[in-house]
């Protein structure tokens, strides 16, 4: 069969490639000018400095089927992410950790007397947390909340936390121990020669044809037997219903001799700096050693429609919106949804990586039993 797919990010290189070597054909559309999507990265030619064009990318998994998979294509170099945070003049670790709370409370408790410290402060009388606020509130109480959550969540989501999802705080652990380590997962790493070669790799196949600063449109569908769409979801429908909004991103560059953070990503918890964070880039390869540095600082605002998307906002409105256009996207046929735009999820790239190779088993099963390939294989 032959397969017309849109972007050339994770989610379209992986399904494309699973595609191909089954032996049909796919053609991939990317509108920009570059694979890779928003885990693009790029040597700075001034520095040699390997750049997260969008921003910090830091691969994470616990899923085998995953990491065996990027480990194909490329040399995963072991990248335990720290991330600090500064907050009312002060230096403290992050994710909140006993480290943080003793700093924070002037104290130096043991774990066991941290846990029934947080326990007394935390606001028990919450059963179902219903959004950010609630749900911070519930497990760490108001103190650790105001000074590391409040101000940052403030400015990146520009809501008050009380209209954010619950979920996006479920994203960061609260830690009765010295470790620092960001997250959780066994795997941790970031690709030696950066993202966009990981990427050309898994496209580096002969079923596989890539056409660069070309979108996939309703004229080129007919040419193929299935499309794959990883653009905006509500871009499929010519955004019939209105448009789902994400946060965009805008970034600030910080040229500097030698080190200028000496951490890779310091957050600035204060509602009063206007950014969120200034990640600097050569710490992302601890492996490589370079004079000069750059930085970016972040600042986060609404996405307007030429604006590239990053975090899809799903707040109560949203996902009313979303409902219809999954109802839409489930009622559609020769098309399947995917990735973090196609489903309008907020996703990581390990889980990125996984929903494709699931989403690729089951378009390969449904032509196996000559059943019609479902548009959506997860629950957007
Ligand atoms: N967050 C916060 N303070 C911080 C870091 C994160 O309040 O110092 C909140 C914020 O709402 C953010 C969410 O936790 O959107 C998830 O943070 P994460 O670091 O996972 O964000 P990402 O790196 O994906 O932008």
């Amino acid at each position: 069969m032959r397969f017309g797919i849109a972007g050339a990010g994770f989610s379209g290189a992986v399904i494309a490639r699973d595609l191909a070597e089954a032996g049909h054909e796919a053609v991939v559309f990317e509108s920009r000018d570059h694979i890779a999507g928003n885990c693009y990265t790029e040597r700075d030619p001034e520095t040699g400095v390997m750049l997260h064009k969008y921003g910090p990318h830091i691969f994470h998994t616990g899923d085998e089927r995953v990491w065996e998979y990027v480990t194909r294509f490329g040399e995963m170099m072991p990248y335990n992410h720290r991330v600090r945070t500064t907050v009312g003049g002060r230096t403290y670790l992050l994710p909140v950790n006993l480290l943080t709370i003793n700093q924070l409370f002037g104290t130096a408790m043991r774990p066991d007397e941290a846990r029934e410290f947080i326990a007394e402060q935390a606001d028990q009388s919450i059963e179902e947390p219903q959004n950010f606020e609630e749900q911070a509130l519930k497990f760490m109480g108001r103190t650790l909340y105001d000074a590391f959550f409040h101000g940052y969540t403030r400015k990146q989501w520009g809501l008050p936390p009380t209209e954010i999802p619950a979920s996006v705080l479920k994203r960061l652990p609260l830690r009765f121990s010295y470790e620092d380590s960001y997250f959780n997962h066994p795997h941790q790493a970031i690709p030696r020669d950066g993202y966009t070669a990981i990427v050309a790799g898994i496209l580096d196949h002969p079923g596989i044809e890539v056409r660069l600063s070309t979108p996939y449109t309703a004229a080129d569908r007919p040419q193929f037997d299935h499309s794959v769409w990883t653009g905006q979801l509500d871009a499929w429908f010519d955004h019939e219903f209105g448009r789902l909004r994400y946060r965009t991103l805008d970034f600030e560059e910080i040229r500097a001799t030698g080190d200028y953070l000496g951490c890779s990503v310091m957050n600035f918890g204060d509602v009063d700096v206007p950014y969120t964070r200034i990640a600097e880039h050569k710490h992302f390869a601890p492996w490589e050693e370079h004079e000069d540095t750059v930085c970016f600082r972040e600042y986060s605002r609404l996405a307007e429609d030429d604006d590239i998307p990053y975090y899809p906002i799903r707040m109560a409105n949203d996902k009313t919106l979303l409902s219809k256009y999954v109802d839409a996207a489930r009622a559609e046929s020769g098309v399947t949804f995917v990735g973090r735009l196609g489903t309008y999820r907020y996703l990581d790239m390990d889980v990125t990586i996984g929903e494709a190779l699931a989403a690729a088993d089951g378009i390969l099963e449904a032509i196996g039993s000559s059943r019609p390939i479902p548009s959506l294989f997860v629950d957007a």
